[in-house]
């Protein structure tokens, strides 16, 4: 079965053609990181119209260098939601319009679906059970997972999501827009011993998670840096390398917590900071510890991309399952409402 996949939640327009026989053929991927980035975060509208302007471009452009015909497709998948209406729109109305010209049946796929299945796309993947840390720049959450669509929330985050931590500390050290990459490229020059930032509720039970302390922390030892005439780039490095370690460690934390609780040793990390290298090494080291096993996907897909839509999209096509013409967008939509396949 030949699916094409279509991401547009928020600022990437991802397509992809993934064949259920012979796996990802084609991915292409159009980011409008520089468009948000001089207002610092993502415009919503801005974000629409240009999802709109690329998706026809990609789409023509993904099918070529899979070099197959647009006749020759199986089904269609696109993000349904959660993520901002209007970018939703942009991408559902296209699958949609396109699966009825071509008499084929389209899929509208939850977007942390797509994250949390995306290590599925590489040659060694995980067996069900599992336990998911879902990281990404709107969500933080830990779910213990049985089977595609059955997913049970163990912790979730109670404030900011860990990718919003990271950009909003980037944006308080002027580091610019998406904060992530850039908070971690300057951790690498950081001195760890400087400055020991708090693990957030690491300390209370249960699993749920909160990061927007450590952003206050960030501001008061920022502003106390600028107050000592200390305000160099090597103390902005000994913040973030701080900051990143503090994050690092609690998911660490969380993630062994999930395990022992719900007795399981195959560990899932997905979404945009599951790219992060301080997070992966703590994360590799307790799972070593564990002797146990650890799951990513490979860097391109931690963050949105079509192939990880097309992935789960064809799952549940091959199962059957597809959604009539009124499914068009949910900007709001849990993942424990999702049917099993
Ligand atoms: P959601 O998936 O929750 O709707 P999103 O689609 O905006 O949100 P993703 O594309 O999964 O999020 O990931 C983007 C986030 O990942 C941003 O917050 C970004 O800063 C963060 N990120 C990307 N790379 C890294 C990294 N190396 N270290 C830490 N964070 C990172
Ligand atoms: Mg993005
Ligand atoms: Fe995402």
């Amino acid at each position: 079965m030949l699916v094409l996949g279509i991401e547009s939640s928020c600022d990437e327009t991802g397509v992809a053609i993934y064949d259920t026989d012979k796996g990802l053929i084609a991915h292409t991927l159009y980011t409008q990181v520089e468009l948000h980035a001089q207002y610092g975060g993502v415009v919503p509208e801005l974000a629409s119209r240009d999802h709109i302007r690329k998706l026809t471009p990609l789409i023509l452009q993904t099918l070529e260098e899979a070099n197959i015909e647009r006749t020759e497709l199986d089904g269609i998948a696109y993000t349904a939601g959660p993520g901002l209406i209007g970018a939703l729109l942009a991408g559902s109305s296209v699958a949609r319009s396109l699966a009825y010209a071509l008499k084929i049946p389209a899929v509208g796929v939850h977007h942390m679906e797509g994250h949390l299945l995306a290590p599925m796309l590489e040659d060694n993947q995980p067996d069900f059970p599992f336990i998911c840390l879902l990281v990404s720049g709107g969500h933080s959450m830990l779910i213990r997972v049985d089977g595609i669509g059955e997913y049970k929330l163990l912790g979730d985050t109670l404030d900011d999501a860990a990718g919003e931590a990271f950009d909003k500390t980037a944006k308080l050290l002027e580091l610019g827009y998406p904060g992530g990459p850039n908070v971690s490229n300057l951790a690498l020059k950081g001195n760890a011993e400087r400055y020991k930032f708090p693990r957030p509720m690491v300390d209370r039970p249960g699993l749920d998670m909160s990061f927007s302390g450590l952003k206050t922390y960030t501001l008061n030892t920022w502003q106390a840096a600028i107050k000592e005439d200390d305000a160099s780039e090597q103390t902005k490095a000994d913040i973030c390398r701080a900051f990143e370690l503090a994050v690092a460690d609690t998911l660490t934390i969380k993630c062994k917590r999930a395990l022992e609780q719900e007795n399981l040793n195959r560990l899932v990390v997905a979404g945009g900071v599951s790219a992060n290298r301080e997070i992966r090494s703590k994360l590799d080291a307790l799972m070593k510890k564990r002797k146990g096993e650890v799951f990513y996907p490979r860097l391109e897909f931690c963050t949105d991309n079509g192939a990880m839509i097309a992935y789960a999209g064809a799952q549940r096509l091959l199962a059957g399952q597809s959604n009539d013409l009124n499914f068009a967008a949910t900007p709001r939509w849990s993942l424990e409402e999702l049917p099993k396949i």
